[in-house]
């Protein structure tokens, strides 16, 4: 499969490129030149079919010849170590559980498969890449654990000082070894333009060979069409049409589910939901994309004003806003609602939803009261313990400690300060 800048459709790479690169040189988002579709015998019989196999044959064309089968099937199980499941919450709604994963957050699926490419793809290089990455929060650990003693590549990982939950910021700032996290004074767009900076930068490229593995790298992108194929392989027996909310930052996951509806699986809608940050919602009201300055909110890990991925979603539907909003719906939620939706389902249904999943839930009750008659999923994307110092008092002592948790509380923050200027950082990857 070839892959072409969205700034410039003439430009087009190898898969293996466009992983190595991360971004293009022009800073477009790759994007697939053709978008796959799924058999119709392959989509009817997707329970007859193991998970592993599944999600290779996916994947499998978006590769082409770049990887071979065999080591395509040990990324996919190196991959894939934990269950994805279905829990149904209250009539017609049910979460989809994403955080069973060793960060507890959804983005283990995409960090993992890419160190597997990336790892494959670097093999036979003796100098290191150096894989960049600005986190608003689950990235980086996922990043951190992913790539962790991976030969032949760096981790590098920018995180606005603050703004991360405590536990997020020990799953990236307490490895050590071939990961190192910056603490920048800012927020997540400060730390991503700094990235995008760097990669743009040819002198340091040449001294210092990078990488993103922000979802804006397919191979962190692509593998979360997963999670989608597995809950409608779940949910297939239902009478009634699925609708999908993606609860909504960086518009990554939702992308990658939108694509995999385009290859042929028969989602019937999809809703972001987003907080306050709420670029897209407006977007979609009054077709004026104006990213406002960055908010700080209880689901800090979407706390993104100026989505890169939704590019991408609005390339997928050729630019063309009336089709893209017959099968998009976005919404914002304050934190205020959160925190009331978090506590009303715990009471009324023992289900405790972390912060990003009730926004999820949030956008999903309100786009089934004003379209009744079918059945919803939202996307539960982190276990509540990564939230505890966010979670409404009522609910903390709810929330039960996953061992990966207790484990990381004794463990020591090492980190490096730097203000949010891109000049800073530029000296610092020089030098180190
Ligand atoms: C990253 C993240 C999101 C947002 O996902 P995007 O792909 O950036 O839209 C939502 N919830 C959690 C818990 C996350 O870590």
């Amino acid at each position: 499969m070839q892959y072409y800048s969205l700034q410039n459709h003439q430009h087009s790479v190898s898969f293996r490129e466009a992983v190595i690169q991360g971004l293009a040189p022009d800073k477009g988002l790759y994007f697939p030149a053709a978008i796959p579709k799924l058999e119709k015998n392959f989509r009817e019989r997707l329970d007859e079919h193991d998970p592993l196999n599944i999600a290779r044959a996916v994947i499998q064309p978006f590769i082409g010849d770049d990887i071979p089968e065999q080591e395509l099937k040990k990324i996919i199980a190196a991959t894939l170590t934990f269950p994805f499941p279905l829990h149904p919450v209250e009539e017609n709604v049910y979460a989809l559980e994403l955080f069973h994963g060793p960060t507890m957050a959804f983005k283990d699926v995409g960090a993992h498969f890419m160190a597997g490419c990336l790892g494959y793809f670097r093999r036979h290089e003796d100098k290191p890449v150096t894989v960049l990455v600005a986190t608003s929060g689950d990235t980086g650990g996922a990043v951190a654990h992913g790539f962790y003693n991976v030969p032949g590549v760096e981790v590098v990982i920018l995180y606005p000082s603050g703004k991360v939950s405590e536990l997020q910021e020990k799953q990236l700032t307490t490895l050590g070894g071939n990961i190192t996290a910056l603490e920048i004074s800012g927020t997540f767009d400060d730390c991503q333009r700094m990235v995008k900076d760097a990669f743009l930068d040819e002198a340091l490229q040449a001294r210092r060979p990078l990488t993103s593995a922000n979802s804006i790298n397919v191979a962190r992108w692509l593998p979360q069409m997963f999670y989608y194929i597995f809950a409608y392989r779940e949910s297939k027996q239902w009478k009634k049409e699925t609708v999908i909310s993606v609860p909504s930052g960086n518009f990554g996951n939702i992308c990658a589910g939108m694509m995999a509806a385009a290859m042929g699986l028969p989602i019937h809608h999809f809703i972001a939901a987003t907080n306050v940050n709420d670029t897209v919602p407006r977007y979609l009201e009054n077709g004026a994309y104006e990213p406002n300055p960055a908010v700080a909110t209880i689901s800090n890990a979407m706390d993104v004003a100026d989505p890169s991925n939704f590019a991408r979603i609005l390339q997928m539907f050729a630019q063309n806003e009336r089709a893209l909003k017959a099968s998009l719906t976005a919404y914002r939620f304050t934190d205020e609602e959160t925190v009331a939706a978090m506590e009303k389902v715990y009471k009324e249904h023992q289900y405790l939803m972390d912060p990003h999943g009730a926004v999820g839930y949030l956008g999903l009750k309100k786009y089934m009261q004003r379209h009744p008659g079918h059945t919803g999923i939202f996307l539960e994307t982190a276990h509540p313990s990564k939230f505890l110092n966010t979670m409404p008092e009522s609910l903390q002592s709810q929330v039960s400690i996953p061992e990966q948790v207790q484990e990381l509380s004794g463990r020591q923050k090492v980190s490096v300060k730097m203000e949010a200027d891109y000049e800073q950082l530029k000296e610092w990857l020089m030098q180190s």
